[in-house]
């Protein structure tokens, strides 16, 4: 959902990006504070001063959106997880991050770090305002909202439904407690539906209700859709690393290699391996050496007509470039690898040989069978 992007650098080696749909929000709370908000509150304030100050305020609004997305990476990472990116988009600033907290002690810490990080810059932003509101009028005005704003961040974040920080700090408590996490996830972010859905229908009762309000209203309904779908596809997630939790990719590959020499043509391959025998594991060996692994995709990205002259050696991914994975490991991780790398298919890798492929229909099929029989 979140791809693509301007990116803007590296906080603590997490790779920061606007998604475009934050450049919108960006002009509208610009345009927001500059054109109404400044002006009708300070009047006596000169255009320019109320456009400048509405600028920097909404910059300073999404560095404390950053902030607060910073707060909850840095715990990750001090937790030993790998944060791939941070992006701020529409609704706010989502981390990226590599796996979901395997303690409810590392979630819970990782959660409550971002309303932290707002409420303190709330508290610092309110103090600022104190401080100047007699003396530097510009500043205690930015200074005001941006505090409002992150007490508005926290309020909003702490509501409990997952994959709110709220959701996730009560999950954390109800992990704690029962030790399932897949059940103690099924209420948080039923819960974090329940809300989507008060949302959806408190925008359109307020576009009903009063007219005037109907941006607001459909503002309100929009947040809700998107928490309701973000709930639903967190559940999913959690539910399917459980699921693979504690298999091995020994369970479920493909072990049929039919061992192929490099010399042999693609047209040979497809007709005598693919086709006929069915083969999705194809080392390509020399000498007893395993050169790369021949793939669908390798196949299908050469042109038909050449299929009769070109030899694998040509169309195979050379080992040294192929990802694998070991028969022993986890299956999350070899899920994991071909979401993160987009393949098809994985060589199970012992040593220096080939000993099976592992692919998303093994996956599939693996979780079919277990969503059937209800386990
Ligand atoms: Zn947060």
């Amino acid at each position: 959902m979140l791809q693509g992007g301007v990116s803007i650098g590296r906080y603590f080696g997490i790779p920061v990006r606007l998604h475009w749909s934050w450049f919108i929000v960006f002009i509208l709370v610009t345009w927001m504070l500059g054109a109404y908000y400044f002006p009708d509150s300070y009047p006596n304030w000169d255009r320019a001063t109320q456009w400048g100050i509405g600028a920097a305020t909404s910059v300073l609004f999404f560095a404390s959106v950053l902030a607060h997305e910073l707060a909850h990476s840095r715990v990750a990472q001090a937790a030993g997880m790998t944060v791939k990116s941070i992006t701020l988009f529409v609704f706010g600033g989502v981390s990226q991050i590599g796996q979901e907290p395997g303690r409810p002690s590392v979630e819970f810490r990782m959660a409550i770090a971002g309303p932290g990080t707002s409420l303190l810059l709330g508290a610092a932003f309110w103090g600022i305002f104190f401080a100047t509101r007699h003396s530097v009028e510009p500043l205690s005005g930015l200074a005001y909202w941006l505090g409002y704003i992150n007490i508005s961040l926290v309020a909003f974040n702490l509501i409990p439904g997952f994959p709110l920080d709220g959701g996730r700090v009560l999950r954390s408590i109800l992990w704690w407690r029962s030790g399932n996490v897949r059940s103690a996830t099924r209420t948080a972010s039923d819960i974090g539906r329940g809300v989507g859905f008060l949302f959806i229908f408190g925008g359109i009762a307020l576009i009903f209700l009063n007219r005037s309000y109907w941006l607001s209203g459909i503002w309100l309904a929009l947040i809700g859709w998107f928490l309701d779908n973000a709930a639903v596809g967190s559940y999913r997630q959690v539910a399917l690393q459980d699921m693979l939790q504690g298999h091995t990719v020994s369970e479920v590959m493909s072990r049929d290699c039919q061992v192929i020499s490099p010399s042999t043509t693609v047209e040979q391959t497809v007709n005598d391996y693919i086709l006929k025998l069915g083969s999705r594991c194809l080392p390509v060996v020399e000498d007893g050496h395993t050169l790369g692994i021949v793939t669908l995709n390798n196949v299908k990205s050469m042109a038909r007509e050449l299929w009769p002259i070109r030899t694998v050696r040509e169309a195979m991914m050379p080992l040294d470039k192929a990802k694998s994975v070991g028969p022993n490991d986890g299956l999350s991780k070899a899920m994991q690898l071909l979401n993160d790398e987009d393949l098809n298919q994985l060589p199970v890798m012992e040593g220096n040989s080939i000993v099976g492929m592992v692919g998303r229909d093994n996956l599939l099929s693996f979780i079919h069978a277990r969503a059937e029989l209800g386990m």
